[in-house]
């Protein structure tokens, strides 16, 4: 029976979300990217000035604020929609700013609290591609399928800077290896949900396997 709840985690950059967006296409399930949740608190808190190493003051707001994550509206690369406060901020989430502060955000147990559950009551409905961190170990222990994607650092900073030439921006390298190895730092240290494999999760190493040949296996384990 194809798994109903399916889990991926794994490090920045190893491939999570073109992998779950396309292993969703292929089921007709929903896909379900929880970091644009850690990125939406991050943004807003940038957004009001706020210091964001004030954790409680972060948390209230992961508390309060409804994030809505939908389906993709605009084909202009995105995997989903990021909605706050009737902004539609899918872009604003990616941005370098964000991306510098989101571990931070991420290990405060309040704001962990307040998003786990609400992507936990999203993922017990099931027929569902989940994609985080967290998301085999913590969020949703009992999903049918669980894989951790991993590759080196230097492979992941490697894509990731190809995939930002390619979309017509600039990047320097060694920048993005050493932004990458510090969010692995901060996401796999923590003391609440740390990034690691479940127990019971498929590990696969992307290093030397194509996007194709990752989405092969992966779907082979669901069939
Ligand atoms: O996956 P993405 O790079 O968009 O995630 C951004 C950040 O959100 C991660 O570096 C991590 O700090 C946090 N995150 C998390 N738990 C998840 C998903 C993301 O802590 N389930």
């Amino acid at each position: 029976m194809t798994p109903s709840i399916i889990a991926i985690d794994g490090p920045a950059a190893s491939g999570k979300s073109t992998l779950g967006l396309r292993l969703a296409h292929a089921l007709g399930y929903l896909f379900f990217d929880t970091g644009v949740m850690y990125r939406a608190v991050t943004w807003l808190a940038l957004n009001r000035g706020m210091n964001v190493n004030e954790e409680h003051a972060v948390a209230t707001l992961a508390e309060t604020t409804p994030i809505d994550v939908a389906p993709a509206s605009a084909s202009d690369g995105r995997a989903c929609d990021v909605i706050v406060e009737g902004k539609d901020i899918t872009w604003e989430t990616r941005a370098r700013e964000v991306e510098a502060h989101v571990s931070i955000v991420a290990a405060y147990p309040g704001v962990r609290r307040a998003l786990s559950a609400q992507q936990r009551r999203i993922g017990l409905r099931g027929k569902i591609v989940m994609v985080g961190r967290d998301i085999g170990t913590v969020v949703l222990p009992e999903a049918d399928l669980k894989i951790y994607l991993d590759a080196t650092a230097q492979q992941r900073a490697t894509r990731r800077y190809h995939e930002i030439l390619l979309r017509g921006g600039a990047a320097e390298y060694e920048e993005i290896l050493a932004k990458v190895i510090e969010r692995d730092r901060i996401d796999s240290t923590r003391d609440v949900a740390p990034l690691r494999a479940a127990d019971d999760a498929v590990t696969i190493d992307s290093d030397s396997m194509d996007a194709d040949e990752v989405f092969e296996k992966v779907l082979a384990l669901c069939k």
